[in-house]
């Protein structure tokens, strides 16, 4: 096979939404000198993280930082706010909606599904309809399912099942799109370390308002109990040995989140969104995620016919150095994804379109070659307001 590739190192272009690349001083301060988790030294680390983590969250309430997974903070509040038998309600509109609902019914909960088509965006009156009807008291969505490249509108969820608490997982969303915790009247937003966040994998967290204590049953996970965890953390004494190299990290990237400003970080994102639109579109391939600016965490392309998804993903990445998402569950082999969320600029829409266009010739299929790329640089010039 005809090889584009020159070192004999290879270099590799990691264009998912989740890992996403991490900034080298980001890197970097993984590798500092290990130091005690009750010393002063992580204190003072730890105590920023947690005052920045309210910041990005954009909550005045305690955002519980956890090592795990950003399932394991999904499953936090599953554990700390609903009772076996109970009745919740989770609205799903792709693989991380389900998510939810397996993590509801392995607690042994009584889960209403409110399923939307994947790449469909739920309806808030509808929702709210479900949960009125059921008397459900917990609701769970997702702000972005990054299966589908849809982004839910969140506010307008909370507007729609009034004084029920709603859980919003953020984890590829927080620090890419709006989200308004406490201005909106979020209950709950779960996220994590490895997305829009440009962190590496490995920390959870779950912004935690008293009103949700409050109504919160008794823990039925020993490390995920929330007032144990707040009470520890109110502390600086963390419960538990926490991943003191990674909080290192993400304490950084907040901080380069921050200083640049999260109202510049929407905006990249939207126009990181519209270059990764007018790339796929212009080499004639089909979006599979939705054709606005709302989709700004990831794109999701249909695979051209006569193509198998699957091969092009490991031809992307034997022949380029170059990986993608593929498609969950159904949507395995038919789609692929391109992530934009947290440490991405043009240059890297830029080129990822060029390999799919390459990947893809090299393939048989039949594509529009040459213009994807001109088409990223002037979707990215283009105007936004948020
Ligand atoms: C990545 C992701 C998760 C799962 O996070 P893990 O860190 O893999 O546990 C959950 N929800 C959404 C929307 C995600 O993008």
């Amino acid at each position: 096979m005809c090889s584009h590739r020159l070192t004999l190192v290879e270099k590799r272009y990691l264009f998912t939404p989740g890992p996403t690349p991490v900034p080298p001083e980001v890197l970097a301060a993984a590798a500092e000198p290990m130091v005690h988790h009750r010393g002063a030294d992580f204190r003072e680390v730890y105590a920023r993280t947690l005052g920045r983590l309210k910041e990005v969250f954009r909550t005045e309430s305690d955002v519980l930082l956890f090592t795990a997974s950003g399932s394991g903070a999904m499953e936090s509040a599953v554990a700390n706010l609903c009772a076996p038998g109970e009745r919740v309600v989770v609205v799903s509109h792709g693989a991380f909606g389900e998510r939810w609902v397996a993590i509801c019914e392995q607690h042994g909960l009584d889960v209403e599904a409110v399923r939307y088509e994947w790449g469909e965006a739920p309806d808030a009156d509808e929702v709210g309809a479900v949960v009125r009807q059921s008397g459900a008291g917990v609701v769970l969505c997702q702000q972005s399912d990054t299966s589908t490249g849809v982004v839910a509108d969140v506010r307008a969820l909370k507007a729609a099942v009034g004084a029920a608490t709603l859980v919003v997982d953020a984890i590829s969303s927080l620090g890419a799109v709006p989200l308004e915790t406490d201005a909106w009247g979020i209950d709950v937003v779960v996220s994590g370390s490895q997305k829009a966040l440009m962190s590496p994998p490995g920390l959870a967290m779950a912004s935690v308002p008293p009103h949700v204590l409050e109504r919160a049953k008794p823990s039925r996970s020993f490390y995920f109990d929330w007032p144990r965890n707040k009470r520890a953390q109110d502390a600086l004494d963390a419960a538990f040995t926490p991943a003191v190299s990674l909080v290192r990290s993400l304490d950084v990237a907040l901080g380069l989140i921050l200083d640049d400003g999260l109202d510049a970080a929407f905006v990249r994102h939207v126009r990181l969104g519209r270059a990764a639109r007018a790339g796929v579109k212009a080499m004639g391939l089909e979006l599979f995620s939705p054709d606005d600016d709302s989709a700004a965490v990831v794109t999701a392309a249909r695979v051209p016919e006569g193509v198998d998804g699957t091969a092009l993903l490991a031809h992307l990445r034997e022949a380029h150095g170059v990986t993608l998402a593929p498609g969950h569950a159904h949507l395995k082999g038919k789609i692929f994804r391109i992530g934009h969320i947290g440490w991405f600029d043009v240059f890297d829409i830029a080129s990822a379109l060029a390999a799919i266009e390459l990947s893809l010739t090299e393939l048989g299929a039949h594509i529009e070659r040459g213009v994807a790329v001109a088409r990223v640089f002037e979707a990215f010039e283009t105007k936004v307001t948020v």
